[in-house]
């Protein structure tokens, strides 16, 4: 029990960790050529964000939060998405009264839900997100779609669809939710029970239900994009003619309805094929009422969250190696009692950049070489009395075997000049 992690949590394994570094670096980039800049919220917020922000009737804040009592007894939740939390922080310090839009990005937001956990699925995963704030224009929904394409693409990812739908607004959702509510009523039977108790107040849920009795049930049912009101009509033929003078392939899904309450108009998801199955890799839309909603000026709004895991499961999936970043240039190796001298070498070797490493497991001088092998290190340096004594470094080659003298005090430049060839 000690030594393991709670279900559905993973470890980062220090062997693992440059490909997580490797792709943050890559989100950045595209973020920050695109204007969005960094936001860091709390991991944990007011439960009542999450309930009028994500809405009560959802999967995630029906079955999926984590959520406790702190010591002063308020209602505290694991944030379970990333949007709430930003829209919070963007009300809270008054960015709304800077030009807008106001872009921000925020990469690896650990996201708490209690899922069952399974391939792909984990109870805490970590999330990249952009969201941007006071734009109302398709162009800015077009450009998530694309930064979120870009990056995937750009990761070398081959295989991956761009699905779009639209759920409409305040003014034409009423309509469908009444046409929905038709066709879902003489099939109340046949839904789950979370569906049979929701489907009154939001019919739409049921929809996204994950239930296979649920989603078979809902296969005909009347679609929103069908009965889109002029304006979400327009928006949603301007973001398809974004998205065609950009070039990539997209489809419309009029399935797609995402699991949370505060989108409007927009939504997209970018769906990959995996051996088991569809994997949603990122997922997203506009979310137009969400800042009122919570408290702050009427402001139009979007955002996407993608998961950090699931990109890394795809890129292993389509066989994309990451470039591993080597972890030692120089081994130093000593005998006798020249560790301190060693111990020197080493902090003169990192002085001058280069990643330098040491036994500190007093070991014999044949286990500390077995050891460098190990590091992968390409450069070796044992200290001797003899060269100690002259001054001297002797680096060698490890895959050459090749042995270089230099004087002690340009060891570095040494090691420089060869690590470089
Ligand atoms: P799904 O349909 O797979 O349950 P979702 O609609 O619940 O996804 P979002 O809330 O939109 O997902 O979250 C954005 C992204 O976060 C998803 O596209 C996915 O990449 C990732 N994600 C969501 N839930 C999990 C999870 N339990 N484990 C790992 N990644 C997840
Ligand atoms: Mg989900």
């Amino acid at each position: 029990m000690l030594t393991q992690a709670p279900r559905g949590t993973r470890d980062v394994l220090p062997t693992d960790s440059f490909r997580w570094q490797y792709v943050e670096g890559k989100m950045r980039q595209v973020a920050a050529e695109a204007g969005f800049r960094e936001v860091r919220t709390p991991v944990f917020e007011h439960t009542e964000l999450f309930q009028r922000g994500v809405g009560d009737t959802t999967d995630i804040v029906q079955k999926e939060m984590y959520t406790f009592r702190d010591k002063a007894d308020r209602s505290i939740t694991l944030k379970p998405e990333g949007t709430a939390g930003a829209v919070r922080c963007f009300l809270e310090s008054g960015m709304y009264a800077d030009p807008l839009p106001c872009k921000m990005y925020y990469l690896n937001a650990p996201i708490f839900r209690y899922e069952a956990p399974q391939s792909g699925r984990l109870r805490e995963h970590h999330q990249f997100g952009l969201e941007c704030f006071g734009a109302k224009s398709a162009t800015a929904d077009a450009e998530l779609i694309l930064l979120a394409h870009k990056l995937l693409s750009g990761l070398g990812v081959k295989n991956l669809s761009v699905n779009i739908n639209s759920i409409g607004c305040p003014n034409c959702r009423p309509k469908y939710h009444a046409m929905l509510k038709e066709y879902l009523g003489e099939r109340v039977a046949g839904m789950c029970k979370t569906c049979q108790e929701r489907f009154d107040r939001n019919p739409l849920r049921v929809l996204d239900c994950k239930e296979a009795h649920c989603q078979e049930l809902v296969k005909d049912a009347p679609a929103m994009l069908d009965v889109l009101c002029e304006e979400c009509a327009a928006h949603f033929e301007q973001l398809k003619a974004c998205l065609d003078v950009s070039g990539i392939p997209y489809q419309v899904d009029k399935r797609i309805v995402r699991g949370l309450d505060y989108y409007t108009k927009t939504v997209f998801e970018l769906i990959t094929t995996t051996r088991e199955g569809n994997l949603t890799v990122c997922g997203g839309g506009r979310y137009d009422n969400l800042v009122e909603e919570l408290g702050g000026p009427s402001l139009p709004a979007v955002g996407f969250g993608m998961g950090i895991e699931r990109v890394l499961m795809l890129l292993d999936g389509e066989g994309i190696e990451l470039p591993q970043p080597r972890h030692v240039d120089v081994f130093v190796t000593y005998m006798g009692n020249n560790q301190i001298a060693a111990f020197s070498l080493v902090q003169q070797l990192r002085r001058a950049g280069i990643k330098a490493d040491m036994d500190h497991c007093a070991r014999s001088l044949k286990a500390q070489f077995k050891f460098a092998n190990k590091t992968g290190a390409p450069l070796c340096i044992t200290l001797g009395d003899d060269e100690v004594a002259q001054g001297i470094a002797k680096i060698r080659n490890m895959n050459t075997r090749e042995e270089h003298t230099a004087k002690l005090e340009a060891a570095d430049k040494c090691c420089r000049s060869l690590l470089s060839k």
